[in-house]
């Protein structure tokens, strides 16, 4: 049953991939919640995987891992960056997972002996899952962003289910998302792609009733006008999305167009007004990111050998956009270096580069390549006092390398990469193996929210400025008990620990400037208008240095 009071907006999109059509999407719930409405948003994705979690990151951006667990797609942090706070793993709807639950109640019976069909039951499951976290959310407006691009085989039956939503009911609004190019040899921002994606969609049954146009350059009246004749949708309803220096900026752009109205009249809704000192604080933001001008340089050492034609950004953009975060709230301009660990193997002279970076974070990973340059990495930070964070894999190999050179645990390792090192210093635990199994997950992994007690006196305790914190993961290994002591008797402190005290959650070394790893990732949890605390930490140490470099 479709949620009472719920309003849906289905964002679909055209001409290309690549649009942003996550960020017009973000943006549209952040100009819904400066209404003061209750707004969250569910992710399509048109692939036969459960989740995000198998899929490679590097060829599809991040795994963005939500507080109960989920693996989802990394529009979903950027929803939550934007506008939806917490949420659920239920946000993330993939065609793998639709085709199950399909197959599951056939294999049950619960069909009672009708031939089940792709039209109507999985368009069908699809909609029960859009309502499902309307519900779930109790929101005033869902915002639906459809994967892929109109055209697409592989989403028509996406298009199919929103298709049923509005002609069962009349709370569905379509938005498509468009590019307008302006080739080189014309100089002039042309239209005619646009038209024929719209006519594509109108194939699939669908009326746009808004069209967001991006462009390099935002769209004049000459073309809103072409756009709204060829494409049936009124001239106002046609709003432009040209390129920004900073997505946080798309918002403002759309109020400025006062596409918040014209999307409350078209539900037939009353107009609000918009909440002044949400949208004052948001614009503050915004100047701030186009005025900062010191630079802080933030190296992110990773293993990027194998990155083909993807970019980096993608695959870390939490990472990314937390430094971003905390950059900001310090007065600073953030630059971030793409550093491969893989160099340091093959010529130990280029880690001196390290001195150029004002921070280093080594940020969750997997696998054997490039660990050992991610160590020589961590070594050199500690040893040179370079403001260090290390994220999930990177406080492990913060572990290792401090258990390797500071406790004399000679070649001490994790054991997902040596299974038979003398000092598996990271190691699956028996317990969490037992505990793992017995979860809903099913995989081996710790995945979600889990909370962990700061000591009392430790730089993490006074970052978060509270005794206990929730931060979320997704991992296998954990620092092994048996070495604690070892550990500790050479100066390194666990400053944060799982309430049994048995899992470490975060660590730190006292005598440097700041020096702190954590099991979980902090990434996901930070907004642009309250950065995470750890990341704070780190570009205040970064500031600092900076200054002191100058
Ligand atoms: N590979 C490590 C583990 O599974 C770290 C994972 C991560 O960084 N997310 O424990």
């Amino acid at each position: 049953m479709p949620h009472r009071k719920t309003r849906y907006i289905v964002v679909t999109g055209g001409v290309l991939s690549g649009l942003g059509k996550g960020v017009v999407v973000s943006s549209i719930g952040r100009i819904l919640s400066f209404l003061g409405y209750k707004v969250t948003g569910v992710k399509i994705d048109p692939y036969i995987n459960m989740d995000a979690g198998t899929m490679r990151p590097t060829e599809h951006g991040e795994v963005f891992v939500t507080y109960d667990g989920g693996e989802t797609d990394q529009d979903i942090g950027t929803y939550e960056r934007f506008f939806a706070g917490r949420l659920s793993r239920t946000a993330n709807i993939t065609t793998g997972q639709v085709y199950d639950t399909v197959i599951r109640r056939e294999r049950n019976l619960e069909y009672a002996g009708k031939c089940v069909e792709v039209i109507p039951h999985i368009p069908e499951e699809v909609r029960r899952r859009i309502y499902g976290a309307a519900r779930a959310n109790d929101a005033d407006f869902v915002v639906i962003e459809i994967g892929g691009t109109v055209g697409d085989y592989q989403n028509v039956l996406f298009l199919e289910a929103a298709r049923h939503m509005k002609i069962t009911r009349n709370n569905v609004v379509f938005v498509h998302v468009v590019y307008l190019p302006v080739p080189n040899n014309i100089g002039e921002m042309k239209t005619k792609p646009a038209q024929h994606s719209v006519r594509q969609l109108m194939e699939n049954g669908i009326q746009p009733d808004f069209l967001v146009a991006r462009s390099s350059r935002p769209v004049d009246e000459i073309r809103k006008e072409k756009l709204s004749i060829f494409c049936n949708t009124p001239k106002g309803n046609v709003i432009s999305a040209p390129d920004v220096e900073s997505i946080y900026e798309l918002p403002l752009i759309f109020l400025g167009q006062g596409f918040h109205t014209s999307l409350l009249k078209k539900f037939h809704a009353s107009l609000r007004p918009l909440r002044s000192a949400e949208v004052a604080s948001w614009k503050r933001l915004v100047r701030r990111i186009k005025t900062v001008k010191d630079e802080v340089t933030v190296g992110i050492i990773g293993k990027y050998f194998d990155i083909g034609d993807f970019t980096l950004e993608d695959s870390y953009v939490s990472v990314i956009e937390a430094v971003k975060h905390a950059a900001w709230h310090c007065g600073m301009r953030p630059v971030v270096r793409w550093i491969d660990s893989k160099a340091y193997e093959k010529s130990r002279a280029r880690l001196s580069e390290l001195d150029g970076c004002d921070a280093v974070i080594v940020p969750g990973g997997f696998g054997a390549s490039g660990v050992e340059g991610k160590i020589m990495a961590i070594t050199y930070a500690r040893e040179k006092r370079i403001p260090y964070l290390g994220l999930c894999y990177g406080m492990q190999l913060a572990v290792v390398e401090y258990a390797r050179h500071a406790a004399g645990l000679k070649g001490a390792h994790t054991t997902e990469i040596d299974p038979k090192t003398r000092h598996p210093v990271i190691d699956i635990l028996p317990e969490q193996k037992e505990l793992l199994a017995k979860s809903d997950y099913g995989a081996t992994m710790r995945l979600g929210e889990y909370p962990a007690r700061l000591a009392e006196g430790t730089l993490v305790r006074r970052l978060y400025g509270k005794p206990l914190v929730h931060e979320r993961h997704r991992h296998r290994y954990e620092v092994n008990p048996d070495y604690i002591g070892r550990l500790e008797a050479a100066g390194l402190v666990f400053s944060g620990k799982s309430p049994d005290r048995t899992l470490m959650e975060f660590m730190e070394i006292p005598d440097h400037p700041y020096f702190i790893g954590t099991q979980a990732h902090p990434e996901f949890t930070s907004r642009p208008m309250r950065p995470n605390p750890l990341f704070f930490g780190l570009l205040q140490a970064a500031k600092s240095r900076r200054r002191s470099r100058r």
